[in-house]
């Protein structure tokens, strides 16, 4: 381990000490369901977090960072050390505008809020222009209430998968859902677990369900999430919405 992320500095203590507590309740959530860690993929989601916090969190073995916000995330990718950036693999979980999907092609390595069919073409579009392939889960909306919070109707979700399949540079990963804010998360878990039942029907290699935060990564584990996205239960709580 590098002295710069030694005792001396305590911000990478912290976040040491809250990852290894979040590593203890995915392995007590694994046990419970009977299933190993080496199913899940844990994305630390650095939203508002600066750029040095994700070259601690990739010192700690970190890998899979998560970001919500286009400029945010761009500005803090550029920041990083080369090796560091090569080491990572960038996740994007925030609304997407198709006037901005094209440019998140040109950090994500995965785009896990893809909604509607012109966020798939346009984020298609600029993955073609970077020559890159980009991993692409459909969000899917299990409040059913078009809160603005994005995702596609679970009887949307078919369809959708379909239009991505057609998309040269995308690769159809699999679901990614928030529980309903006040819902009981396990059912909410659930119906997106029978959503990617119908998925996998279709599209056998869509593989991901990314489920589960700081406050419901137990019940996403237990109703077969891939993929957890921790923000604060990792980072601290964020500063309030700017
Ligand atoms: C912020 C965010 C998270 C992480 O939330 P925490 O409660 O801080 O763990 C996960 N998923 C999405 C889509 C987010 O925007």
């Amino acid at each position: 381990m590098p002295d710069s992320a030694g005792p001396s500095d305590s911000r990478a203590q912290q976040l040491r000490d809250s990852l290894d507590a979040v590593e203890q309740r995915v392995a007590s959530a694994c046990d419970a369901a009977g299933r190993h860690r080496s199913e899940l993929t844990l994305v630390v989601v650095t939203k508002y977090f600066p750029a040095g916090d994700i070259e601690r969190l990739a010192t700690l073995g970190v890998r899979d960072i998560g970001e919500n916000r286009h400029q945010e995330a761009s500005d803090k990718i550029a920041e990083l050390a080369p090796a560091t950036r090569q080491d990572l693999r960038t996740h994007f979980i925030g609304q997407l505008q198709s006037n901005k999907a094209g440019a998140v092609a040109a950090y994500a390595d995965v785009v896990q809020s893809v909604d509607r069919a012109k966020v798939a073409r346009a984020l298609d579009r600029g993955a073609e222009r970077e020559g890159r392939l980009v991993d692409v889960t459909v969000q899917v909306d299990l409040a059913g209430d078009d809160a603005g919070r994005g995702g596609a109707a679970p009887a949307d979700v078919l369809a959708l998968a379909a239009t991505i399949e057609g998309c040269a540079s995308l690769r159809l990963r699999g679901l990614m859902a928030v529980a309903p804010l006040g819902a009981d998360p396990a059912e909410a878990f659930e119906r997106l677990h029978r959503t990617h039942e119908d998925l996998i029907a279709d599209h056998p290699g869509a593989t991901w369900i990314s489920a589960g935060m700081s406050g419901d990564l137990e019940q996403a584990v237990a109703a077969g999430a891939t993929h957890l996205r921790v923000g604060s239960a990792i980072l601290g709580s964020r500063p309030a919405l700017r």
